[in-house]
């Protein structure tokens, strides 16, 4: 039997940090947690951390990546070259990337080979974070993403509801659909609404009845509302949040995940990203910005999601949302839960996300404390998934 003791550390427990505590980790699970002083008479034999000065926390968990790309300028020439078997053997390799960052847990809203990537993982078979896989993403006929493998264009509510069931059958854990136009495809508006709310509202019951989560790409303030009123778990990008759906955003815990690093991935790197996509990004940025603060006052819950794989936005860029999220203005305490146990909400996996007795050991050591400085998440000092130091 393994066992691992880390002693005398602060513990970020998914909601609160306490001073002096242990964690005693036998095998995969977390089976003790409490104050150093009182550590239980298991710790002694265990093999001992020394946490003292550093601070503990559940893993990371990035809501929105999409792990067969790799963050090519060029969106669409990446997605024009992938097979089924080139985005699983991509997907391995960023899942691996994530972990190694301290990200021990990623939904990938989008892909093709992932759902098999995220079985190879699960199955031992190739290191990386854990994968709430979401298959292909529905999309209106000519709607965003349509043209690229990693879209499935449906239309009316019986066929939503039937590629829910399909994607399901074939893997899916999560279901996405795309409520808006987007950035990154060519010849068509970012903002505008898709789906009606007939279809969409078809995609929610339908995924709810399984018992999976419905993430919204969702962009324009039509769009966000609309999302929002069919009951998605999830509004990605948000970027046009309005007074009245930050309200409706909040009363009904509808998780909103802002994607700042595929903004910054695509603005701050104008000169390589196609001009199409560096022109509506750039539109958007007041309006996310905006959106950001407005949704914090609102007390709309927030998730870390980067839609890493977007250009120049990298695989283990978890770390990189939480600070941008904080340089717009949320605590980095709320950046922590945003980042742990709301992503675990979220995803409906429900022993990830917290350092508690029973939960998976997902856990990373840092050398300062990121609910105080949000940049120390840029270091971590151990990683350990499962149990298992990476
Ligand atoms: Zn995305």
């Amino acid at each position: 039997m393994s066992a691992t003791y880390v002693a005398d550390a602060s513990v970020f427990d998914g909601a609160r940090v306490r001073r002096h505590r242990g964690v005693l980790v036998v095998e995969d699970r977390i089976a003790w947690e409490g104050p150093h002083a009182r550590a239980p008479r298991e710790a002694r034999s265990a093999r001992a951390v020394d946490g003292a000065g550093r601070t503990l926390t559940p893993g990371l968990i990035d809501c929105h990546v999409h792990l067969c790309f790799d963050g090519e300028a060029d969106f669409a020439g990446e997605a024009a070259a992938l097979s089924p078997a080139l985005g699983a053997i991509k997907a391995t390799v960023n899942a691996r990337r994530n972990l190694e960052r301290g990200v021990t847990t990623v939904r990938d809203l989008g892909g093709v080979g992932t759902i098999e990537a995220a079985r190879a993982i699960d199955d031992g078979r190739v290191p990386g974070s854990r994968v709430v896989p979401a298959g292909r993403a529905l999309t209106i006929t000519g709607g965003h993403g349509h043209n690229i493998g990693v879209g499935r264009e449906v239309d009316g509510a019986d066929a939503v509801r039937a590629a829910v069931r399909e994607e399901i059958r074939a893997g899916a854990r999560a279901i996405k659909v795309i409520a808006t136009g987007g950035v990154l495809t060519p010849g068509i508006g970012a903002t505008f609404t898709s789906f009606t709310p007939e279809e969409l509202g078809a995609a929610v019951d339908e995924a709810h009845s399984w018992g999976f989560g419905v993430a919204a790409h969702a962009i324009g303030a039509e769009g966000v509302l609309q999302a929002v009123r069919a009951g998605v778990d999830s509004v990605e990008h948000a970027m046009q949040t309005t007074p009245v759906a930050a309200r409706e955003m909040a009363e009904r815990g509808t998780f909103r995940g802002p994607t700042l690093c595929a903004i910054a991935g695509i603005v701050d790197h104008r000169d390589s990203v196609p001009e199409y996509a560096v022109e509506k990004a750039l539109s958007l940025v007041d309006d996310a910005q905006r959106s950001h603060a407005r949704a914090l006052r609102a007390g709309v819950r927030h998730v870390c999601s980067t839609d890493a794989g977007t250009p120049f936005n990298l695989h283990g860029n978890g770390p990189e949302e939480l600070i941008a999220m904080v340089a717009w203005g949320m605590p980095p305490l709320t950046a922590m839960i945003a980042g742990t146990a709301n992503g675990a909400e979220l995803l409906r996996v429900p022993d990830i996300g917290r350092i508690a007795p029973g939960f998976a050991a997902d856990l990373v050591l840092y050398d300062a404390d990121p609910t105080q400085d949000i940049e120390a998440l840029r270091s971590p000092k151990m990683i350990w998934k499962a149990g298992a130091r990476i």
